[in-house]
């Protein structure tokens, strides 16, 4: 059962601010409500206000402005990401990533920025968002300041936001043509359940690979040596074997309720041979 509290369905960022900026309620942002409405019905989540941000015109912004990027504002479903042609186009791993999350109904109210601020360790849009090399936009009634999603996740669940900030949107630099990039995940039942292992790789147009895996660690990460060991490598065929028995001796998962950690080792070692062989093959033909 659900403890009581206030329903405010904001119209305006600054109502947003103004109601965070209050220290005396425990409020929290409601975006889709598919993370937060399972844990206030656990009673793991008792805020005795909730801010409706899905009405507000501003965070409803999904655009591409040639040569600065995209902006996703913090009311864009996954729906919308799914169905965005630039997504689809340009940032290929986001476009994947975002069919494999959930269901169609259950993305129909999830947004992207709800996805990053939960911060589940197996997040699938965070993988993506690192490899793009996105930026946190952060709102307060102290100003505003952007952050690098590298440096926004401290933690399962755990971020640097403090109580009375708001992320507004993300943002994705421009890309060349020709960088092209891939989500691969492997989750126990499709449509209904994070990944046991995620990964998102890219190649940008000059050679250079960027790694990011999900439900490996702590919080969705970069894996900067593996990148570096590619990139310093020919383009073999043994490449990509080795990626893949590299990466398992990087990362330490737990085990929990969705697998054993030498599952994901395993599956993680997979998909990286799997993701190098593809996004190679991809460039030669
Ligand atoms: C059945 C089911 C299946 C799922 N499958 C997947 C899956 O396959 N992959 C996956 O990654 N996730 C999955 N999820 C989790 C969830 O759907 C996603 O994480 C979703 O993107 C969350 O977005 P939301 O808008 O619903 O967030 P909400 O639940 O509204 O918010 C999540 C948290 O972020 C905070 N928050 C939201 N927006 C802001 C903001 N703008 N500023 C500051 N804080 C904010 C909220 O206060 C809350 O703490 C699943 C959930 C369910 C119930």
């Amino acid at each position: 059962m659900f403890s009581q509290f206030k329903y405010v369905k904001a119209q305006t960022i600054d109502e947003v601010l103004t109601y965070l900026g209050d220290r005396d309620r425990c409020v929290k942002i409601l975006a889709g409500g598919t993370d937060l409405m399972v844990l206030m019905q656990r009673n793991l989540e008792t805020p005795d206000c909730l801010i409706d941000i899905k009405g507000i015109e501003e965070m409803k912004r999904l655009d591409f402005v040639q040569g600065v990027g995209l902006f996703v504002g913090a009311s864009v479903t996954v729906n919308q990401v799914t169905e965005s042609k630039i997504i689809l186009e340009k940032y290929q791993a986001l476009g994947q990533a975002a069919k494999t999350l959930a269901s169609y109904q259950l993305r129909n109210r999830a947004t992207l920025v709800g996805n990053v601020c939960n911060a589940s360790p197996g997040a699938d849009l965070a993988g993506p968002l690192l490899i793009f090399e996105a930026n946190v936009h952060i709102a307060s009634l102290d100003g505003r300041r952007v952050l690098p999603l590298a440096q926004f996740f401290t933690g399962p669940k755990k971020t640097v936001l403090a109580a009375n900030e708001l992320v507004t949107g993300i943002s994705l630099p421009d890309l060349s043509s020709g960088d092209q990039s891939l989500y691969l995940k492997q989750a126990r039942v499709k449509g209904h359940d994070l990944g046991i292992v995620g990964v998102a790789m890219r190649l940008t147009l000059d050679q250079k690979f960027l790694v990011a895996l999900s439900a490996v660690a702590p919080t969705p990460i970069r894996l900067l040596e593996l990148e570096e060991f590619l990139n310093a490598h020919p383009r073999t065929p043994e490449l990509a074997t080795k990626a893949g028995e590299m990466v398992q001796k990087l990362i330490h998962p737990i085990s929990d309720v969705r697998a054993s950690a030498e599952y994901r080792l395993l599956i993680a070692g997979v998909l990286v041979k799997r993701a190098v062989t593809l996004l190679t093959t991809r460039e030669a033909n």
